[in-house]
């Protein structure tokens, strides 16, 4: 038999009709044996998701105000859908022991983990497999650091007699038994935890759309599905904007090899993305897999004569930023030239006071600044051996009359990434995108 992690999220369990839809899932597949619910989230835009309503019963409870409304919606939402599963399960102890512990003072992390304590239950009851509480198997230092060692020594002490559980997302314990969550959204990191512990074959993160698209929705309309790519792929297309799967649920699976399925629980026919290890041998088709971006960058150009034979002027210059507390994402660089790729988010109302200590410690030539910088990431595995890929994006670019302020190809080989003006920037991932359709 093999061993499937699911993981749904809030929009699969956001009610009953969702619900049903994952029995289904689950009954399908003999190897989906080990489920990860996240907490109900919303039934239509204007709903509200149960972990915002427990953070706000928590900030109410801490203003010494009554946080019966908010928990009223909770509970309510709650005994409908045992109700309309007709469950056999008394949900009422729980939530007046969650009432009392956000009385007296419970913190915010307990108090959200509850979203996903009580959907936990009730998935159990209803898919009929034993319930393993987070707080047990998923670990935290009392850095409030995953203790990746002692949560996969639980996963080993407890999967050997277990054939399937369903395990909460989002929280586990510290040391000191308290419950601790990950950042929002961070089921996702409990799926991937549990699929390493129990040594899955796959883990399949159920959601509402049916994978990874290869270009913004937003910006391109209906652009294609990704079937396949690599975690090294989609850690590119993640950090420059391409959102589906929580960033840090990677390196669990990532480090134990184990393959990720994106899939739609509104579609479950549909194969979804699936993203395996660069050790996987994947086709490589000569074309793009993905297109993403940021904008909001400032580019800060550093150039002096012989700067290529100074010692010691790289280290100067980032020893500024070092100081100044300010982190950069690219560091494009020519024989006499340095530029820093710096996001607006990190310099604020710093940029003055660096521009002083630039020219202070490194006497630059000339020091410009370029704001409003949007920066377009191309990713593919094949870029580096298919001749062309990179004179396609930038004949693109020009006959779409955007200028490019920077090139990029850093050491991956599979990202060339352009720095374009912000107006630019949806031009450019359209040109590039119908370029690699053709
Ligand atoms: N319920 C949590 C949140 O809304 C965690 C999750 O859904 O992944 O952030």
């Amino acid at each position: 038999m093999g061993t499937k992690v699911c993981k749904f999220g809030g929009t699969s369990l956001a009610d009953t009709g969702q619900m049903q839809k994952v029995k289904r899932i689950v009954q399908d597949d003999a190897d989906r044996r080990f489920i990860v619910p996240s907490a109900p989230g919303k039934r239509e835009p204007s709903d509200r998701k149960i972990t915002d309503l427990l953070y706000l019963c928590h900030s109410t409870a801490c203003q010494k105000k009554s946080f019966d409304e908010p928990f009223r919606l909770i509970s309510d939402r709650y005994k409908q859908i045992v109700n309309d599963l007709g469950l056999n399960l008394d949900l009422q102890c729980h939530l007046d022991q969650i009432c009392n512990d956000i009385r007296s003072g419970a913190t915010a992390d307990y108090t959200a983990s509850r979203g996903e304590y009580l959907c936990g239950l009730i998935m159990a009851d209803w898919l009929e497999m034993p319930f393993i509480d987070a707080k047990e198997v998923i670990h935290f230092d009392s850095n409030g650091q995953l203790n990746i060692h002692r949560t996969d020594e639980a996963f080993q002490n407890r999967s050997k007699q277990l054939k399937q559980a369903v395990i909460p997302g989002f929280y586990g314990s510290t040391p000191n038994g308290k419950i601790k969550t990950f950042s929002r959204g961070g089921s996702d990191i409990s799926g991937a935890i549990v699929a390493r512990g129990v040594q899955a074959d796959v883990y399949e993160n159920w959601t509402d759309v049916s994978g990874l698209l290869m270009a913004d929705p937003n910006i391109i309309a209906n652009p294609q599905s990704i079937d396949v790519l690599s975690y090294r792929e989609l850690r590119e297309l993640a950090y420059m904007g391409a959102s589906v799967l929580h960033d840090e649920a990677i390196f669990p699976v990532r480090q134990a090899a184990i393959p990720v399925n994106i899939r739609n629980t509104n579609r479950p026919n549909d194969p979804g993305t699936m993203i395996v290890p660069e050790t996987t041998p994947i086709a490589h088709t000569g074309t793009i897999t993905g297109i993403a971006g940021r904008k909001d960058f400032t580019v800060i150009a550093v150039e002096k004569a012989l700067m290529n034979a100074e010692i010691g002027f790289a280290r100067r210059l980032l020893s500024i930023l070092e100081t100044q507390n300010i982190s950069f994402e690219h560091l494009p660089s020519g024989i006499d030239t340095m530029s820093l790729v710096i996001a607006d988010t990190q310099l604020n109302d710093k940029l003055d006071s660096l521009l002083v200590e630039i020219h202070h410690s490194c006497h630059p030539d000339s020091l410009e600044v370029y704001p409003d910088m949007a920066l377009v990431a191309t990713v593919g595995r094949g870029m580096s051996q298919t001749p062309g890929m990179a004179a396609k994006i930038f004949t693109a670019l020009s006959s779409a009359e955007v200028n490019i302020r920077m090139i990029d190809q850093g050491s991956s080989e599979i990202n060339i990434i352009v720095g374009v003006h912000t107006s630019d920037f949806e031009k450019a991932v359209r040109a590039i995108y119908s370029t690699f359709q053709e």
